[in-house]
């Protein structure tokens, strides 16, 4: 399949998720016991990035739900679906890997990210923010309270700003140094306190390269799991082109030309350089503002 074809036929990973998450009824503590206990009941097991996945295909256990289970929802079939850390330790795949493997379903991705997300935030959040006691898991996994201050804790869902800016038909890539050889993205960053989404793209990319932003488009959006990221994507105007990088976030930040972007795409640029793959947002932003010219 062409790479052009493949972008429109295959959704962003883990933006699919196929379940109702049944989020008024997650209270209920006999209802969510009654889910527990079916026989039909799938659980997701995770060992902190990495999910229970034999010969590579993720599969949840049926029946035999561990008590301290995550909700995760309820599928078209009216089967629901669990989530729980395990220190299961063969047959794991991380779930960065299997996103970019394409041997999960798009379903099976957005059930994962939920279930890595959530049990993340779990895992770091087991003592109040408040007053330092132990809390315990409410509403089938979705709050955390804590009986000794009665404070109440809910999942965190961190925003970050990622922007294909461009100008006179060429685009701003950066790279970190981190990163495989060769790969170039659209700039990011997270979210500061009292900011707007334009805002943060703004200053990160000033902070970042030196480059002004006018105009800014909020496009799409994708969940990233990896803790807990929700990446917010924009196509943005330059206001000039003179990049000055800050060695301390970028290796390197470099305007690409609209041939340029094309071969890194399709993976036979002259100078070995390469975007983020088409389950990434970055990919779908930078052909956007291709497309856009
Ligand atoms: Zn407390």
């Amino acid at each position: 399949v062409p790479e052009s074809d493949r972008q429109n036929l295959y959704p962003m990973a883990f933006t699919v998720n196929g379940l109702d998450r049944q989020a008024n009824h997650r209270s209920d503590v006999p209802f969510v016991d009654s889910l527990r206990d079916a026989p039909s009941s799938h659980c997701l097991l995770f060992n902190g990035d990495k999910t229970f996945a034999p010969g590579g295909l993720p599969q949840p256990i049926v029946g035999d739900v561990p008590q301290h289970a995550l909700f995760l929802g309820i599928d078209h079939e009216n089967i629901a679906w669990f989530a729980a850390a395990s220190p299961i330790e063969e047959e794991l795949v991380d779930l960065r890997s299997l996103a970019l493997s394409g041997t999960a379903s798009h379903e099976m991705l957005g059930r994962l990210a939920q279930a890595r997300a959530l049990l993340h935030w779990h895992e770091r959040h087991g003592f109040c923010a408040n007053c330092g006691a132990a809390t315990e898991m409410a509403d089938a996994g979705y709050r955390r309270h804590c009986a000794s201050c009665t404070a109440d804790h809910f999942p965190r869902t961190d925003p970050v700003i990622i922007i294909a800016v461009k100008r006179q038909g060429k685009i701003l890539l950066g790279r970190q140094a981190v990163w495989k050889e060769g790969m170039f993205s659209t700039l990011a960053g997270f979210m500061e306190p009292g900011e707007t989404i334009e805002e943060a793209a703004r200053r990160e990319v000033f902070e970042e390269s030196g480059i002004r932003v006018g105009e800014a488009r909020i496009l799409f959006n994708q969940p990233w799991p990896f803790p807990a990221s929700l990446m917010i994507g924009l196509v943005g105007e330059a206001l000039n082109d003179d990049i000055v990088v800050d060695p301390k976030e970028l290796e390197t930040a470099r305007w690409f030309s609209r041939d340029d972007i094309a071969a890194m795409m399709a993976g036979n640029h002259a100078g070995g350089c390469h975007t983020p793959p088409p389950m990434a947002i970055a990919h779908r932003l930078i052909a956007a503002a291709m497309a856009e010219g």
